[in-house]
């Protein structure tokens, strides 16, 4: 195999932005990647109905680091696009996270202020300090009968395990509103890629320093891998110690379907937090963007514990096997442990693209005090 500097497992947000830095510092760069594709979870296509998809899931793009947003828009123009999110709850439709709408719709109350609201809350919420566990994080904010209908069950299925079984950072994820605000998010850029998020990496590692090995599997290869500066691992990092102990991971079965009309659903996505179907959600791809097509294509999200790993699953146990991995990932000189599935953390895409941008310049900082260094001697 042809000597490289640098060697990146996977070719995801991590391991694109890592490969387009040193590519932009002239060091020859392999990504390494086990699926078909570049762009990790982030792949998308136009389909059949000519509507881009998503094949691991819609993902939507916020973030209030400046840095992240400049770097992101030299590889792709963006359109503006604040999310929302609808829930179907006892056969009412409300929006999620819980505003003033949610609290009148689903009780019949008059609410219309923040003050109300606050009232409101302050009546039905359990307050609890330090929240534990996502249960406890929930209560606090909005009581029993909102945990019920929207949180207890929709977690089950997503985690299968009950909030109280799950970090609160999991929970905390999702705010409560006392206003109408129904946006998910509330950073200040909220933007999708204007042709898709694989054109943007496409854009990302268009550089003829930069060399993609598609289905390829690390594991496979690495005995003919020598004699490179860094390598970047951006897998599970149980899978690179192959230790007994398995880190758990949660996976997404997406049952896609073509409906015969132009829309399926008033919004992007839906959630279903309740009991009365297996999945957590639907999603109606062409809602992003306003793409126009006869016919529309919508995929309802199964989680599941087998298959591809997209979810770490933030509990004391799991964090307790990782840090174990982490300790002997730390004795490892020149490999670096990068992004959600080698960090086992539950990062978003504005911070995976932080984290790679921050590591790239952090290295660079430490080899050049090594050359001054050097240079003084
Ligand atoms: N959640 C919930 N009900 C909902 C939406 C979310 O209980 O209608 C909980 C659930 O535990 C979920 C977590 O909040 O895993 C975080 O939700 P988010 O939408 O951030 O998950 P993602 O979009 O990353 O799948």
């Amino acid at each position: 195999m042809k000597h490289k500097d640098i060697v990146i497992v996977g070719a995801g947000i991590s391991g694109a932005v890592l490969a387009e830095r040193y590519a932009s510092i002239g060091k020859s760069v392999l990504i390494i990647e086990k699926r078909n594709h570049i762009g990790g979870n982030c792949y998308d296509y136009i389909d059949e109905n000519g509507i881009l998809v998503s094949k691991y899931g819609a993902h939507l793009f916020h973030t209030n680091f400046e840095e992240v947003w400049e770097y992101v828009n030299r590889f792709s123009e963006w359109y503006d696009w604040e999310h929302k999110v609808l829930a179907r709850v006892d056969d009412k439709t409300v929006p999620i996270p819980v505003n003033i709408t949610t609290v009148n719709t689903l009780f019949g109350t008059n609410i219309q202020s923040e003050q109300e609201m606050k009232e409101w809350l302050d009546a039905n919420r359990l307050p609890i300090e330090e929240p534990k566990n996502g249960e406890e994080a929930v209560l606090n904010k909005v009581g029993e009968v909102l945990y019920e209908k929207m949180f207890k069950h929709y977690t089950k299925k997503q985690w299968d395990k009950f909030p109280s079984e799950l970090d609160a950072s999991v929970l905390n994820r999702i705010p409560v509103r006392f206003n109408y605000d129904d946006r998910y998010f509330s950073d200040k850029y909220q933007a999708l890629p204007k042709e898709g998020y694989t054109a943007l990496f496409a854009n990302l590692l268009n550089n003829p320093n930069i060399e993609v090995l598609l289905e390829t599997d690390y594991f496979d290869i690495k005995d003919q891998l020598s004699g490179y500066e860094k390598l970047f691992y951006t897998g599970p990092i149980d899978r690179f110690f192959t230790f007994k102990d398995k880190l758990e991971y949660r996976s997404i079965n997406f049952h896609y379907e073509t409906v015969d009309q132009e829309y399926f659903q008033e919004n992007s996505v839906i959630n279903y937090p309740g009991m009365e179907v297996g999945f957590t959600r639907i999603v109606e791809f062409k809602h992003f963007g306003n793409q126009k097509s006869k016919k529309t294509t919508i995929a309802k999200e199964y989680t599941v514990d087998q298959g591809e790993p997209y979810y770490p699953v933030p509990n004391p146990r799991n964090q307790e096997i990782y840090q174990k991995y982490r300790a002997e990932a730390e004795k490892l000189t020149d490999v670096h442990f990068v992004g959600r599935l080698a960090n086992y953390k539950y990062f978003n895409m504005d911070q995976a693209f932080k984290n790679a941008l921050d590591l790239f310049e952090e290295l660079q900082h430490a080899s050049n005090k090594i050359q001054e260094k050097d240079l003084v001697r």
